[in-house]
């Protein structure tokens, strides 16, 4: 067990890192109320800040689906997602680079984080060696080798203020053997992305020093063994990052599996910095995420059911393809008090789904996402006002 931290305090005790860990120039947690093990807090960066718990939505290639920066702000998100694996092939992370980086391509002056690519490799079935992934690009066949190096090197050409290290994310069931491998590569990769990242940022800083500092996640694997996870989040923790991910879960295994492999981690992880639960937002996840001391969430689900026609309610899931919906003039969800549902009704916007007009997929999207940003406001008042438990079991009552 790691002892629990206070800010900053022993920022010169960490001799292992290439950086110093704790630099509250570049990335500072303040930790605002705390109950059990949930917390709500501020990241703060040389950009500004930001609350927690906190929804990121994804914009894999530099937008949300459907969505510019203005509907983020107007939708009161502070923080966002990119891909660095779409970026890379398309535009280009030197042609990022060259538009400003992400924040000035994009016209957005919140935050935002990068993966590192690894994921959507992954599911391009790489060839691994120690050394990196091999992959044929989905773009134009091209064979790459991503390395941690490269990864740390592409992601700070596209500049996002948080960036995440290369890691080795298997599957789940994966056998001991594949576990510890996993294990074992993530944290010498960890290693040297954090040593590449110290050189790379360091040029970046260089070369634009009105910019705000760029920080980097390290990610805890080990599957749904709490021996290796505990294991892994310590090693990963000795390396030290501004922040620390937990990779690896919600990727084949159920929750019952999930949710103590995540507190194994997390009781690792130290009390003063972020924990970004990687690719994981269903309500439930939230929350129990939460309880167990989760500050970031990320993941695709809100807009991509919103494309299909799916929205999330207060009373669960609900397909506006339904014949039902067709003479409905009520809201998406009458509980709801985003601009969809102030202004248009179920009826309009199933026509607008089955003949295929691009705005219902716009329309629907911004619900799903004011929707998730007010459950996450919920977590948070929750956490603030000693009542977490009876949220979880309203959430699990209509989500479980
Ligand atoms: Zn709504």
């Amino acid at each position: 067990m790691t002892e629990p931290r206070s800010a900053g305090a022993d920022a010169l005790a960490q001799p292992q890192s290439p950086l110093a860990v704790g630099d509250e120039t570049r990335l500072r947690f303040e930790v605002d109320a705390e109950s059990g093990a949930a917390r709500t807090g501020t990241v703060h960066t040389q950009r500004g800040s930001f609350a927690t718990p906190v929804f990121m939505p994804v914009g894999t290639r530099a937008a949300v689906k459907h969505l510019a920066a203005d509907d983020l702000e107007d939708l009161g998100s502070e923080i966002m997602l990119a891909n660095t694996y779409h970026l890379m092939m398309r535009p280009g992370h030197d042609v990022v680079a060259g538009l400003g980086g992400l924040h000035e391509m994009m016209g957005w002056s919140g935050h935002v984080l990068t993966d590192s690519g690894g994921y959507q490799i992954f599911s391009l079935k790489p060839k691994l060696d120690d050394d990196g992934a091999t992959f044929k690009s989905t773009y134009d066949g091209t064979v790459y080798k991503l390395t941690p190096e490269l990864a740390a090197e592409v992601q700070c050409a596209l500049a996002p203020d948080i960036q995440m290290v290369l890691d080795v994310c298997p599957s789940l069931p994966s056998s001991p053997e594949k576990l510890r491998w996993a294990v074992d590569t993530t944290a010498s990769w960890a290693a040297r992305a954090r040593a590449a990242f110290a050189t790379e940022s360091k040029r970046y800083s260089d070369t634009y020093p009105d910019r705000p500092a760029l920080s980097q996640f390290g990610i805890v694997q080990g599957g749904i063994d709490e021996a290796l996870r505990r294991e892994s989040a310590e090693r990963t923790v000795e390396i030290g990052f501004e922040g620390y991910a937990i990779g690896g879960l919600s990727v084949g295994e159920d929750k019952t599996e999930m949710y103590p492999a995540l507190a194994a981690t997390t009781s690792v992880l130290p009390e003063d910095q972020p924990r970004y639960l990687m690719g994981v937002s269903d309500p439930v996840s939230l929350v129990e995420g939460v309880a167990s001391g989760v500050d970031m969430f990320d993941c695709v689900l809100p807009t991509r059911n919103a494309r299909h026609g799916t929205v999330l309610t207060s009373a669960g899931k609900l397909s506006l393809r339904r014949l039902e919906f067709r003479d409905d003039r009520g809201p998406l969800d009458p509980a709801c008090s985003c601009s969809v549902c102030a202004r248009y009704g179920r009826g309009y916007l199933r026509h607008l789904m089955l003949t295929k007009e691009p705005t219902a997929q716009r329309l629907i999207t911004i619900h799903n996402l004011a929707w998730t940003f007010d459950l996450v406001d919920r977590i948070r008042d929750a956490v603030r006002r000693g009542t977490l438990d009876d949220l979880r079991r309203e959430t699990n009552e209509v989500w479980g």
